[in-house]
């Protein structure tokens, strides 16, 4: 009988390929000792000649007859992919077993398969269990004793048994997520793989469990909240521990994508992991961190554990920082790694091993480098390359406080990413190094180490820079200057290569710049369907700047000035001048164009430390936007009055942000207009921002008497699913497409048109195409988005028929869930 263990089965697997399916499963029967690489690759060519798809959802592949040499042991190992992948045009594998045989000892599995295809129920449940030994029992006969997980002496009595379902197992961030909410409950947590049991409220134990992709995982409680606890990490692990799909690539980066090319005359081809699309031409620079490297020295312990903390401390507040400018430069998913890196600093058995060596008498640096080298040398070990890769984010947090202990910082070469444009060439680049990559000088870069779901990478991606990983130590000793070509799609970096190939590379980088510039370039015409209706695209703004920048970006308005911005960030409120010369300015960069300014919205998460609020339980349900402004005629009435005043300078309309009854609206419009005849100034439209569900039930009465309704699908979707647009764990799944928030979206649509007003939106979903197509279709005039989405919006519309958009939205509101309109 053919044996197959666990490690042999890997569940919840979502391979994009038929070609990337094989790798996995063939590196399965690798990793269990029953293969060598080749017959992968032998599996691969089998492909091309015969077809191994059995029916029914599952394939069998397996190598060519002529490279069985290349099997140690008869062996087969199963992927499951439950979303299933296209093996063949119009046949979708869901169960891959594949197959190394010396001789005819699989026909046995082979025999049962063929019972199981006839099964169609049968099929189903395999593909989709989480269980292996049902796999192992469908093909062997037998059932493995559930033995592994079962409870033993170590685990607490309450327990459960989770999937971990994210792609690259229990990486840093979702480890983060699972020990903050273990951190919330007063009850000892414990996480076991196998036989490794780690503590589950600290990152560093959870992270070397080595938990991968489809691994079954028990999670147990004691104390006297174990019950909550464990529920709340149950639901969480359901939910995908806060790791979101990689966001779509900007369209500006997957144009930058090059088709297959090789070049014909180059002196070197080096071979690594793609990680980042486009292609790269320029000389080779090598890029150095000397990283610092402390000796031992004695020191007084009460000293020493001073200076340890204060350098915590500095490391904590400089991820704080480095958090907030990536999260605005690049967005929340790729900064979130710095919050993980915060959590390292939490690690109370790091903090407690390095200050026990500084109690034996070690200096502070010493005792903090030997604590994070012998965890790096564990991260190092795991067999996932994805956990081992953490590696790297450990070491960067570990230098970080080096820094701070030491005073040194260490050398970079070159200082300033590189003073020419050039590929660079790294070991390995820390991602907080990534992060401050200078894209008009990096044309590119390559590392020896690092894959590609490494935060380097990601943030490689969100930089628009093309990258290479993994290519090996050998690219360390190529020489400094060379000219190369460097294609990030197809992870090849092409060293010396000829005139023609560069001249057949600038054509191709050529290519790709004009479809990003084809955008850039019509972002000033109007957005008309090809069925000629218009839309309007105007942009979300926070102050003068974003004004200029908004209209450099093609925007023909703004819809959404958010004023408490210039509130924010100060130690006093502005006052009616310097308002009134903010807004007129605003006016004035956007040349007339039309402006909605919407007054005052602070509370909820917006804080003004300077006006002393009082705390509030549930502050997005309490004093908040123009309750607040009711509460405080002190911020209400001079804004009002530089609002007016300013208006003398364009066209401006007044928004009141979260009305949520008619007295709401009628309060706030008769203030505005006492405000409006005191200064004897022009009367100007006045909307209000429909954002709250108790405004969309009011909105046939609301329509009546406003000008314009401006739908905030951020809070709309909040207050409808009633879950804190914040939250760690519930903004995932708070997606403004939700078809309950759709049906809030087309009834004040409804409302508004039956009394001739026009709606806007200047929430979040405007910015995405998808939400861009079905708020268009639901008969929106006007989207206001983000000031980079202004052009992609545009191009958008223009690309797509009112017709087409109208059988969206009409389908978009049947569905019955957020993922079902994703799929439209
Ligand atoms: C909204 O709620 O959708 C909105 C645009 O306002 P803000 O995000 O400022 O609350
Ligand atoms: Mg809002």
């Amino acid at each position: 009988m053919i044996e197959i263990n666990e490690q042999q089965i890997r569940l919840q697997t979502d391979p994009a390929t038929k070609q990337a399916a094989i790798e996995l499963v063939g590196n399965l029967l690798v990793t269990s000792g029953n293969i060598t690489t080749q017959y992968v690759t032998s599996m691969q060519q089998r492909e091309e000649v015969a077809n191994t798809f059995l029916g029914n959802g599952i394939a069998i592949p397996h190598g060519l007859n002529e490279n069985r040499d290349q099997i140690a042991r008869t062996g087969i190992a199963v992927l499951q992919v439950p979303a299933g992948v296209e093996w063949n045009p119009g046949e979708t594998a869901r169960l891959i077993v594949g197959i190394a045989a010396k001789s005819d000892e699989h026909i046995e599995v082979l025999r049962r398969l063929t019972r199981v295809l006839g099964d169609e129920q049968q099929v189903t449940l395999l593909s989709n269990t989480t269980n292996p030994h049902d796999i192992i029992e469908a093909l062997t006969g037998e059932r493995p004793a559930e033995t592994p997980l079962l409870q033993t002496s170590s685990d607490y009595e309450q327990f459960f048994d989770a999937v971990i379902q994210n792609k690259t197992g229990l990486h840093a961030r979702p480890a983060a997520m699972f020990v903050n909410i273990a951190k919330r409950y007063k009850a000892d947590i414990q996480i076991r793989n196998g036989q490794r049991m780690g503590n589950g409220k600290r990152l560093l134990s959870l992270l070397q469990l080595g938990i991968e992709h489809g691994t079954r995982v028990r999670v147990s409680a004691q104390g006297v909240d174990a019950t909550d606890a464990l529920k709340a990490l149950q639901e969480a692990i359901k939910q995908g521990l806060g790791d979101e799909e990689e966001p779509a690539r900007p369209t500006s980066i997957q144009k930058n994508t090059a088709p297959i090319w090789t070049p014909q005359t180059v002196e070197q081809t080096i071979s690594g992991v793609a990680a980042a699309p486009g292609i790269a031409i320029g000389p080779i620079q090598h890029y150095k961190r000397q990283t610092i490297h402390v000796a031992d020295q004695t020191g007084d312990p009460i000293a020493e554990g001073e200076q340890f903390q204060s350098a915590l401390d500095a490391s904590q507040h400089d991820l704080h920082e480095l958090h907030k400018n990536v999260g605005a430069r690049s967005g929340a998913g790729q900064a979130a790694i710095f919050e993980a890196h915060g959590e390292f600093l939490n690690d109370a058995g790091l903090i407690q091993d390095t200050i026990a060596l500084i109690y034996e008498g070690h200096s502070a640096a010493w005792s903090w480098q030997s604590a994070i080298e012998e965890r790096v040398d564990q991260l190092k070990q795991l067999k996932d390359p994805v956990l081992a890769g953490r590696a790297a984010d450990l070491n960067d947090v570990g230098q970080r406080v080096l820094q701070h202990l030491t005073g040194k910082h260490p050398t970079i070469t070159p200082a300033n990413n590189t003073d020419t444009p050039a590929i660079l060439i790294a070991d390995d680049l820390a991602p907080s190094d990534t992060a401050l990559l200078d894209p008009r000088n990096v044309l590119g870069f390559c590392t020896a180490g690092g894959g590609p779901t490494s935060h380097t990478a990601i943030i490689a991606r969100s930089l628009g820079i093309p990258a290479i990983v993994g290519a090996g130590q050998e690219i360390l000793s190529i020489s400094q200057g060379q000219s190369s070509i460097l294609d990030g799609s197809t992870g090849k970096l092409y060293l010396q290569p000829g005139a023609a190939d560069i001249q057949q590379a600038r054509i191709l980088q050529e290519q790709a710049l004009q479809q990003q510039e084809i955008e850039r370039k019509l972002r000033f015409a109007p957005a008309t369907t090809t069925d000629q209706q218009r839309i309007e695209v105007v942009a979300n703004i926070g102050n003068v700047a974003d004004a200029q920048k908004a209209a450099e970006a093609g925007a023909e308005g703004v819809g959404l000035l958010r004023t408490e911005f210039l509130f924010l960030g100060r130690d006093s409120a502005p006052d009616e001048d310097e308002q009134f010369e903010v807004y007129r300015d605003i006016i004035q960069a956007m040349q007339q164009q039309p402006i909605i300014i919407r007054t005052l919205d602070i509370g909820g998460d917006k804080e003004v430390a300077y006006l002393n609020l009082p705390k509030e339980a549930n502050p997005f349900l309490g004093i908040r936007g123009v309750r607040l402004c009711f509460e405080h005629p002190e911020l209400f009435i001079p804004q009002l009055r530089a609002i007016y005043r300013a208006a003398a300078y364009g066209p401006v309309s007044i928004m009141f942000p979260m009305i949520a009854t008619l007295e709401d609206w009628e309060k706030a419009s008769v203030i505005a207009e006492q405000v409006r005849q005191e200064l004897d100034a022009p009367v100007v439209p006045m909307g209000i921002m429909v954002e709250v569900p108790s405004a969309v039930m009011l909105a046939e009465h609301l329509a009546k008497q406003v000008a314009f309704f401006s739908i905030g699908t951020n809070d709309l979707t909040q207050y409808t699913l009633a879950m804190d647009r914040g939250h760690p764990q519930l903004a995932r799944q708070a997606d403004s497409v939700h078809p309950a928030v759709l049906a809030m979206i087309a009834r004040t649509v409804e409302a508004a048109n039956k009394e001739g007003k026009w709606v806007g939106v200047c929430g979040g979903l405007a910015s995405d195409t998808l939400g861009a197509s079905i708020l268009a279709g639901m008969g929106v005039k006007e989207l206001s988005v983000s000031i980079p989405s202004v052009a992609t919006i545009k191009a958008h519309i223009r690309a797509s028929s009112l017709t087409d958009m109208q059988e969206i939205a009409r389908k978009a509101l049947q569905c019955r869930n957020a993922a079902e309109v994703r799929a439209l």
